[in-house]
């Protein structure tokens, strides 16, 4: 059971997290201390939480299994890893990324300045986490903004409980110094608190376009910049141009970034587009593919669930009412009951006005729509859900591919494969448009929690050149 924190607490818990920050900065400050021991300091800190999170591996696999029956290879590959992978890359970074860039200015103004571009902290963070990798999403946002300098107010969705509550074990273990992380359990309601409060120098919320909305209006009241990390349809081509030798190969992969998590993925392929040429067979071997890749799914598969029972009724409601013809992988129904499992689901002959083609469908159910002519697809794409998070392209024809790139706008793209490009280190992860602002990444991440500032030492003797800038102004002074 998840305690929610009690509304008085959190403006205690801002204030101290502010306090935390003007402290830390006025003890920098007071003992002069220099940028290698800064750089030290948040490295140590980095592996405090490091080895928190390891040491607590089983247990925060059981509370994802508990939560969502979160399948164990999923939670160890997908979150577990690549947190730690990234801590680790961080670590090693923060040196080169914390380091102050010299500028060099050969104009008059600067020629003889002192020109560095300084990445400063922004001062308290607050951090808004999702449900759908509720350990990655929450910690890997807070290990930047650490990496920042900044002090950090997270908030773990409520809706998987038993991890949020490991989050708060793996900060206490961490032992970092107190008011450093602190975190606040609850929904909506402890949100809008803390998104209202103006308290903030930047809020990061990952999560569904509807609430970032909220977010990003509550923060404009204060000037509080946001990163939006959103979701969306994204769409996959599947073009009659790709090598019939890949096609096995592509369609698994679509079937591995659509149906892991149970599609409970932002950067997943929600739908896809096959030519109209190759549709026929596209279907029968994806027919094929999917019993071979989910023989009979019962009670004892490793298949994680939808979130709560309102995400099991919308879609199995969807399901009722589609035109399309639903084939699925085979289900023991009985050992099923109550469960709020829907197994992976093929939309044969699916059209752009069927149900799962209206918002983002966040369960294993991917539609498949025939097309004919690629820009007048790609103008319906524009139209019905404009700039998604991620587009995908299977194609072996390098023009028709670079046709896709330039007309249709997405937070990222990959040709070939899907969602594992959000793990490459140093790459910016974030939307356009409707999914979203800003991005993180590697040197991305530090870039989201820190502010390049100018820092420019002029020395005074300047002025033998520089005194023309001064009134009284003169005809002669311009000539000069
Ligand atoms: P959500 O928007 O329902 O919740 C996200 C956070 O907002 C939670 O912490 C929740 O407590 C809070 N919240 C919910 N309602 C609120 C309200 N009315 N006012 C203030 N705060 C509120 O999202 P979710 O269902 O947890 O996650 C799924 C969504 O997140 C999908 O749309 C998915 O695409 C998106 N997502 C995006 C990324 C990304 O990196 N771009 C990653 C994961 C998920």
């Amino acid at each position: 059971v998840l305690s929610f924190t009690p509304l008085d607490d959190i403006d205690i818990r801002i204030k101290r997290s502010k306090e935390y920050f003007n402290l830390k900065q006025q003890q920098l400050a007071l003992e002069n201390k220099s940028l290698k021991y800064e750089i030290r300091d948040r490295q140590n800190l980095l592996k405090r939480l490091y080895f928190a999170i390891k040491d607590n591996e089983e247990l925060i696999i059981l509370a994802m299994e508990k939560d969502f029956n979160r399948s164990r290879q999923e939670t160890i590959s997908l979150e577990f890893v690549k947190l730690l992978n990234d801590i680790l890359h961080i670590i090693e970074s923060l040196p080169k990324w914390m380091s102050n860039k010299k500028v060099n200015d050969w104009s008059p103004v600067g020629m003889f300045g002192n020109i560095q571009i300084q990445n400063i902290a922004l001062g308290t963070v607050l951090i808004i986490a999702p449900f759908n990798f509720p350990l990655l999403l929450a910690l890997l946002p807070v290990v930047y903004a650490i990496s920042g300098g900044n002090s950090v107010i997270l908030k773990p969705s409520e809706l998987t409980p038993n991890t949020a509550n490991i989050i708060e074990r793996i900060v206490e273990q961490s032992q970092l110094p107190s008011g450093l992380v602190q975190i606040i359990q609850g929904g909506a309601v402890e949100n809008t608190k803390l998104i209202n409060s103006g308290e903030f120098d930047k809020i990061f919320y990952t999560g569904s376009p509807r609430v970032g909305a909220i977010v990003a209006e509550a923060a404009a009241k204060s000037l509080t910049p946001c990163v939006l990390e959103l979701g969306g349809k994204s769409p996959t081509f599947f073009t009659q141009n790709l090598n019939r030798s890949h096609w096995e190969t592509a369609l698994k992969r679509i079937f591995f970034g659509s149906f892991a998590n149970s599609g409970q993925i932002c950067v997943r392929p929600d739908y896809l587009l096959v030519h109209s040429s190759i549709y026929k067979d596209v279907v029968k071997l994806a027919t094929q593919l999917l019993h071979e890749m989910f023989p009979l799914i019962d009670s004892q598969t490793e298949f994680t669930h939808l979130i709560n029972d309102d995400s099991y009724k919308r879609t199995t409601i969807k399901l009722k009412t589609t035109n399309s013809n639903i084939i699925q992988a085979k289900i023991d129904e009985s050992s099923l009951q109550g469960l709020n499992l829907v197994p992976p689901t093929l939309l044969i002959d699916c059209d752009w006005d069927d149900s799962f083609m209206k918002e983002e469908n966040f369960a294993p159910i991917l539609p498949i729509i025939k097309y004919d002519n690629l820009d007048k697809t790609i103008d319906k794409i524009m139209t019905f859900h404009d700039t998604p998070l991620a587009e995908y392209i299977f194609s072996d024809n390098s023009t028709e591919i670079n046709h896709i790139l330039t007309r249709l706008r997405a937070g990222d793209c990959m040709v070939g494969d899907t969602i594992i490009h959000v793990g490459v280190p140093d790459t910016p992860f974030g939307g356009i448009g409707t999914s979203g602002y800003g991005n993180y990444g590697g040197n991305y991440g530090f870039s989201a929690f820190t502010h390049e500032r100018t820092v420019f030492k002029q020395p005074y003797w300047m002025d033998l050149a520089l005194s023309m800038r001064y009134p009284p102004y003169s005809i002669t002074k311009r000539q000069l």
